[in-house]
């Protein structure tokens, strides 16, 4: 019988919610491009409600329950020795959301040896030593495609909010202002600006489709070049590398991966070849940008904002310095943890665990780490660092 370590986010301040926004969820037929949604064989929660946190057990209990298995659900994983930290010890399983990111680092792998599976409930499984799970024969799996288009959604967002300078806008209305002057000062229109995407897989490819209707100049800078008539259709400009892109930009968003060729992309150096009031917009990994140089871009002005919802380490210490810089649209790491995300998320979860239980072979496209070495979606989008 299999232990299963869950790892997520707190519940809401003032509990477990007992009543929702809204009734229920669209339909959707599948994913864009023909991959399809999640096909557990059941699921014993409600869409639309919280899954996500420690209450909402990502509607995994009475599954594993019933057929035996054991649950650990827990929120303390960066403690001194975290419940975390003691139930990994003998854990076949460790279950993940990269929001709350129960990081497996290579020491922890090592301290685990029945670990055989991670599964991140949501993309991006850089929260785990892709190296020292090659080594220790743990497989990696995510939920390929089941945030990809919230997150686009929140891009968009973003550089909307960014550009038209929103956010303090509306805080003016807060302080019950009305000081139109303060917030056009800095407000222009996204219309004819060159807006450019690092990395056009899932979310970079949706980002581009719904920027489209902007207006905009659309550029892409990704290891595989998209098909020709992707490229026409949205009137695309491929550059070979994000350091060839960037200073055709007015706004660059990042969409790839953290991996060894990501990590401290976005250095003095890189931004100093942005124009001049560039937007940043980063919702992949904090630290495909180098922390303080984002701080000091956005003091001098060489960026006019950056805003997305990935930070180092998860949750971020109170005193980040990104919480305080100027012109920032930061928000905590929610853009891919919608209630709509959650319930496809938490669905994907279930198939995993049910092939993985059962012996059958988990979807290649939720594959990372496999048999010794990246494997599926992991092939063909990360690197290690061997
Ligand atoms: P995909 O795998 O569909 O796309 C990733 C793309 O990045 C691929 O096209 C890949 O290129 C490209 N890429 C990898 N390395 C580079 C590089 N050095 N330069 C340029 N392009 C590169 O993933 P998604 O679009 O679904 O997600 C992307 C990332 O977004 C995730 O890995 C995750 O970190 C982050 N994310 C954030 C979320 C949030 O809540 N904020 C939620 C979901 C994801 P190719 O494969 O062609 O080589």
């Amino acid at each position: 019988m299999a232990k299963v370590l869950c790892v997520l986010y707190d519940d809401p301040v003032d509990g477990y919610p007992k009543t929702y926004a809204r009734d229920d969820l669209p339909a959707l037929d599948g994913y864009p491009g023909g991959q399809t949604l999640p096909t557990p064989k059941g699921v014993d929660f409600t869409p639309g409600h919280l899954l996500g946190s420690v209450s909402g057990e990502l509607g995994l209990r009475r599954f594993l329950e019933e057929r035996g298995h054991t649950l650990v659900v827990t929120s303390d994983k960066d403690t001194e020795d975290s419940e975390f930290d003691r139930e990994l010890a003998d854990a076949d399983v460790v279950i993940s959301q990269p929001f709350w990111p129960a990081y497996l680092t290579a020491e922890r792998i090592a301290r685990a040896p029945k670990l055989k599976l991670a599964i991140t409930a949501g993309i991006g499984s850089d929260h785990v030593d892709l190296d020292a799970a090659i080594e220790h024969g743990v497989t990696v799996a995510e939920v390929t495609y089941c945030n990809s288009i919230s997150v686009a959604e929140h891009v968009v967002m973003m550089i909307l909010s960014q550009v038209r300078n929103y956010l303090p806008s509306y805080q003016v209305v807060l302080d019950g202002g009305w000081n139109i002057a303060d917030c056009v000062s800095r407000s222009y229109d996204v219309e004819g600006m060159h807006v450019g995407t690092v990395a056009a897989g899932r979310i970079g490819l949706a980002v581009l489709r719904r920027l489209k209707p902007f207006d905009v100049h659309l550029h892409y800078t990704d290891r595989h070049r998209l098909p020709r008539e992707v490229e026409e259709e949205l009137n695309l400009t491929w550059h070979a590398g994000t350091q060839d892109m960037v200073p055709h930009c007015d706004v660059v968003t990042v969409n790839a991966p953290l991996h060894p060729e990501t990590e401290g992309l976005f250095d003095d150096k890189l931004i100093s070849t942005m124009k001049r009031g560039a937007y940043l917009i980063n919702t992949a990994r904090a630290k495909i940008a180098d922390r303080d140089s984002i701080v000091r871009a956005l003091e001098s002005g060489q960026l006019a904002g950056y805003a997305g919802d990935v930070w180092y380490p998860q949750p971020a210490p109170a005193d980040h310095p990104w919480r305080t810089m100027p012109h920032h649209g930061m928000t905590p790491h929610i853009s891919g943890s919608s209630l709509s995300a959650q319930a496809r998320y938490a669905a994907g979860t279930r198939e995993i665990l049910e092939n993985w239980l059962d012996g059958e072979s988990i979807r290649e496209e939720y594959l990372i780490v496999q048999g010794g070495g990246l494997a599926g979606t992991g092939a063909h989008s990360y690197s290690t660092r061997t």
